[in-house]
């Protein structure tokens, strides 16, 4: 049996969060840290900057779980309220601690300047508080420990936030006597090509399992496959999932393009470089998009030969898209797609040719609704292949769509080109 693991909960302070001024992104980062740890974050809040409120949520979380984390509130201002919040809470005075005090004088003087008085906030501990450094800002942040419960407070700006978390509160966490005795891996397999239905149906018989257990998610680019195993070291927990995705993989073949952090461009531009094959597009309605995401990919140059934005019609005759086609077709259609991918495979002298045409919105064009889009992808060598999709949504949205479908076209047609070495 794995003992029980520790409880989290991070508040995030500051009244610009609640009116979406910022958006949250130290939660997002901790929320994704804890699992490592084996600490289960079960609740995440989001307060402004009051008193009242503000000690309200911090009592409430220290009456529920092991390890309360707070970002934000700890500046020189009077709105920066979190340590008289958790103050109030523990129900202990605020005093100006000498060393603390020194450092920040120091800190100003080192830069020419005296202290603001109201500083001296940035100074203060409770009994139960001890400092945690802050290399990169004035706000030390407080490690809080009483009757066998912590709450660590950090600064807001995530650069301050992230390199304490990283430096100074893990490694106590580590060391701390209710340290969490497991850890939390997962691994991510991500597919396209398939619906979340088939994917999972085909892997029925592995979610029976619950350790690892297994989530079946829908995202943009494909369904991905979520193995998340509990173990006593990292090692242990790697062992668990090894047998389950080599089953996985098995199962899903070529559906499976990639896993974890990777990205559909950077799988793409793997399997162009190890067969010694380039890519070369012409977009109109994602504008270029398509060239930016795959020169995402360091090292890119290596086979993206290059892509030609030909937004007007006038543009993609000149470039050599039969007027003929057009005026058959449309501009947007899935023949003018096929044509644009030839020129570009032409004309920038590359092995495979990618065209992307379509109606971003919000109005129609040649009475295509919005949404509409013709990607296609031209080798020279095998029958070219085209998608098309009506997209119900914003025009930014559509684009990034088309871009995901021209990427998984390439992908495919790489499949179907065995041959292409
Ligand atoms: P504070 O310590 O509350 O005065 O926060 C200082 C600054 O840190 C804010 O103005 C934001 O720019 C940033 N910040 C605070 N909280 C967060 C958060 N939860 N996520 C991202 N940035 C934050
Ligand atoms: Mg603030």
């Amino acid at each position: 049996m794995l003992p029980s693991p520790m409880k989290a909960e991070v508040i995030s302070v500051g009244t610009e969060l609640l009116l979406g001024e910022i958006l949250d992104t130290n939660a997002r980062y901790l929320g994704a840290q804890l699992p490592a740890l084996g600490i289960d974050l079960y609740y995440i809040s989001k307060v402004g900057d009051n008193l009242g409120r503000l000690s309200e949520v911090i009592d409430r979380a220290w009456g529920r779980s092991d390890l309360v984390i707070t970002t934000g509130g700890l500046g020189p201002t009077e709105d920066d309220l979190t340590r008289e919040a958790i103050g109030r809470v523990m129900d202990e005075e605020l005093q100006p601690d000498p060393d603390l005090e020194r450092q920040l004088r120091d800190f100003f003087e080192k830069r020419g300047a005296t202290m603001p008085e109201r500083n001296i906030k940035q100074a203060m501990l409770i009994s139960s508080s001890s400092s945690i450094p802050n290399p990169r800002g004035t706000a030390p942040g407080w490690w809080v420990e009483r009757d066998n419960r912590l709450i660590v407070a950090m600064p807001g700006p995530p650069v301050e936030m992230e390199r304490m978390w990283d430096k100074e509160v893990v490694p106590r966490l580590q060391r701390h006597p209710g340290a969490p005795q497991s850890v939390l891996v997962t691994r991510t397999l991500k597919t396209a090509g398939i619906g979340e239905g088939h994917v999972d149906e085909f892997v029925s018989p592995l979610l029976k399992g619950t350790n690892p257990s297994i989530g079946v998610y829908a995202r943009a680019d494909g369904v991905q496959l979520r193995l998340a195993a509990k173990a006593r070291t990292e090692e242990e927990a790697r062992q668990l999932i090894e047998p389950v995705e080599a089953e996985m993989r098995q199962i899903l073949g070529a559906f499976v393009w990639g896993a974890d952090d990777e990205t559909m461009e950077y799988a793409i531009g793997e399997q162009l470089r190890s067969r010694g094959l380039t890519l070369a597009t012409m977009e109109s309605c994602t504008g270029g998009l398509l060239a930016s995401v795959i020169t995402n990919v360091p090292g890119s140059s290596a086979y993206f030969r290059g892509g030609l934005v030909s937004y007007a019609t006038e543009m993609k005759t000149e470039w050599g898209v039969g007027a003929d086609v057009i005026a058959e077709h449309g501009a947007v259609s899935a023949e003018t797609a096929q044509a644009m991918a030839r020129v570009a495979r032409e004309r920038l002298g590359a092995d495979i040719g990618v065209g992307i045409t379509g109606v971003a919105g919000p109005d129609s064009q040649e009475e295509k609704p919005p949404g509409t889009v013709h990607v296609a992808v031209d080798t020279g060598m095998i029958e070219p292949q085209t998608l098309s999709y009506q997209f119900a949504q914003s025009r930014e949205a559509v684009k990034r769509r088309a871009v995901a479908t021209a990427l998984t076209l390439v992908r495919r047609t790489l499949l179907d080109w065995e041959g292409g070495a």
